[in-house]
C-alpha cells in the first residue's frame, strides 16, 4: 500500500481541491469539510522514529495538530492533545488512531486564550505522560478582515493570546521537566514573511511566534533543548473554511503554489517528526518551510 514513503509525483500524491464552498463557525469541525482532509490515516507508516516519547500537542483534533499526532504515535511516543471543548469529536477520532498505534493518548480541553488554562495543560499533560519531552505548539486562530477598520479590538488580542501568547506561557511552564534532548517544535506561516493585507492580525503574530522561537532556541540549546519551527504554506483545513480565508477564495485554494494545488495536513507531519526525532540533533533555532514551493527569505 501506498504511504508516505512511495516515490511519486508530488504534483498528483494529491488531487487538486473542489471545495463547495462552506463556512463554520468557531474554529470549526474537520469531520464537516468537504473534502475532509487527509490526516494520513490510511497512509502514514512509523518507523519507530519517536520510540517512548512523551509528547503535547496543542491544536491536535484537527488538521496538521491532527496528523502529527497520528504520526507522533506510529512513531511510538505516548501523545496528549488539546483542543477546544467543542472540537471534541474531531479529537476523538485522532485518540482512535492514536489508540489503533498501540501507544498512550490522552485527550484535554483547554482554551488557551487563559494563562491558567495555559499551565495547568502542561501540569496535566505530566500528570498524564508521566513526564515530558517534546512540545509541539500548533493551535492557532486566523480570521480574515478585509477593511483594518473593521478589525475587532478582542480578534487582534486574542490572535495573539493564542498564536503567541499561549506559546510562551506553555513553553515556560514547561522548562522545570524538560530534560537534555527534549524538544519543542512551533508553528509560523509562509505569512511570517508574506504578510497578507487581510490577515494582519494573523501574519504578525506568525513574525513573532517565528521570532520568538529562535531567541528561546538560543537560550535553551545550552541546556540540551532543541526548538524549532515550522512555516506551511497553504493547507487544507478547518482554519481556511472557519473564517480563516473569504469564503471566495475556497475555489482554487492553494493553486497559486508551484505545484499547483494545496497541502494536505498529512504532508506536514513528517517535518514535525524529524524536527521531534534526535535524528535533527543539529538542527537548531530553525525554520522549515513546508510550502509547496512558495519562496521563503
Ligand atoms: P485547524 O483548525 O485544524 O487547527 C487549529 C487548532 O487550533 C484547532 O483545531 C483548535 O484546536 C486550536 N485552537 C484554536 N483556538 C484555540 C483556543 N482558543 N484554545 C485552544 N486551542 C485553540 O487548522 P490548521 O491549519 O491545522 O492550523 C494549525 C496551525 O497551522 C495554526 O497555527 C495555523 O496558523 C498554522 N498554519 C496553517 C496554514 C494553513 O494553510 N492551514 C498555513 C500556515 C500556518
Ligand atoms: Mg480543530
Amino acid at each position: 500500500m501506498a504511504d508516505q514513503l512511495t516515490f511519486d509525483d508530488p504534483r498528483t500524491r494529491y488531487p487538486k481541491l473542489h471545495p463547495r464552498k462552506q463556512q463554520q463557525d468557531g474554529t470549526g469541525l474537520q469531520s464537516e469539510m468537504k473534502p475532509v482532509p487527509d490526516l494520513g490515516e490510511s497512509t502514514y507508516r512509523g518507523t519507530g522514529r519517536l520510540t517512548g516519547r512523551k509528547a503535547l500537542i496543542t491544536g491536535g483534533d484537527s488538521g496538521i495538530g491532527g496528523a502529527t499526532a497520528i504520526a507522533f504515535a506510529r512513531e511510538g511516543a505516548d501523545v496528549v492533545i488539546s483542543y477546544l471543548p467543542a472540537e471534541q469529536s474531531d479529537a476523538d477520532h485522532v485518540l482512535e488512531q492514536i489508540a489503533d498505534a498501540g501507544v498512550h493518548g490522552f485527550g484535554i480541553p483547554a482554551d488557551l486564550t487563559d494563562a491558567a488554562a495555559c499551565r495547568s495543560l502542561v501540569t496535566s499533560a505530566v500528570e498524564q505522560l508521566g513526564g515530558l519531552d517534546a512540545i509541539v505548539l500548533v493551535a492557532g486562530k486566523q480570521v480574515s478582515v478585509i477593511d483594518l477598520a473593521d478589525l475587532p479590538d478582542e480578534q487582534f488580542v486574542q490572535t495573539y493570546e493564542i498564536n503567541v501568547f499561549a506559546a510562551f506561557r506553555i513553553i515556560q511552564a514547561a522548562l522545570p521537566h524538560l530534560r537534555p534532548g527534549a524538544t519543542i517544535v512551533t508553528t509560523a506561516s509562509l505569512e511570517t514573511y508574506q504578510a497578507s493585507e487581510e490577515r494582519v492580525d494573523y501574519a504578525s503574530t506568525k513574525a513573532a511566534i517565528n521570532n520568538l522561537s529562535k531567541g528561546i532556541a538560543q537560550q535553551l540549546a545550552p541546556k540540551g533543548i532543541r526548538v524549532n519551527t515550522v512555516a506551511p504554506g497553504p493547507t487544507w483545513t478547518a482554519l481556511q473554511i472557519s473564517g480563516g480565508i473569504p469564503v471566495e477564495e475556497e475555489k482554487g485554494y492553494g493553486e497559486e503554489t508551484p505545484l499547483g494545488r494545496a497541502g494536505q495536513p498529512a504532508e506536514l507531519a513528517p517535518v514535525y517528526v524529524f524536527l521531534s526525532s534526535p535524528e535533527s540533533s543539529f538542527v537548531v533555532g530553525a525554520t522549515y518551510a513546508v510550502t509547496g514551493g512558495m519562496p521563503t527569505p
